[in-house]
């Protein structure tokens, strides 16, 4: 749980990943939650103050090799985190969750995470990308593209 930054946590190999390294105590870690499953602490160069990373305490450098529980679970306490948020715990009007999974995703640490992220307006933190114009003939495209997704899963 939260401050229990001392407990020992068996399993991770050593001289792993900087994630890793602060889950097992090794380097300092502003923590917000653990349990056997994930650790929490706060991003050290965060978008707005409470900007934290849910990590798994098993290091797996990309989404593809995280078990899917796992994944159910950093979910789920990315949540608590954002209800805590909502809850008056920081300055938040609205919350980001992502993970770069990739180096082209913009990943730069190779031990999954996904960001909980406060937002307030005005803040720094910009997200665009050109979007494409859209209009229905263009469905098929769609249809097809979800298609060859669905099959794969
Ligand atoms: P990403 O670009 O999605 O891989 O995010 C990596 C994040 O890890 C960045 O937002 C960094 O600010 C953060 N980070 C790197 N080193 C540390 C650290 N020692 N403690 C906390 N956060 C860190």
């Amino acid at each position: 749980m939260a401050g229990d930054r001392e407990r020992y946590i068996p399993f991770l190999p050593m001289g792993s990943s900087i994630f890793s390294r602060i889950i097992q105590g090794e380097v300092p870690g502003s923590f917000i939650y653990r349990d056997d499953i994930v650790s929490v602490f706060l991003d050290i160069q965060g978008v707005n103050p409470g900007h934290c990373l849910v990590v798994p305490n098993e290091e797996v450098a990309c989404l593809a090799d995280l078990n899917p529980e796992t994944g159910k679970h950093l979910f789920w306490v990315a949540h608590r985190i954002a209800n805590a948020y909502r809850a008056g715990a920081i300055e938040c009007e609205g919350v980001n969750l992502w993970i770069s999974d990739g180096e082209v995703a913009g990943q730069e640490v190779p031990h999954v995470h996904l960001h909980v992220v406060p937002r307030c307006l005005g803040d720094s933190l910009i997200i665009r990308y050109d979007a494409r114009s859209w209009n229905e003939s263009q469905r098929p495209r769609l249809d097809e593209i979800a298609t060859r997704i669905r099959e794969r899963l």
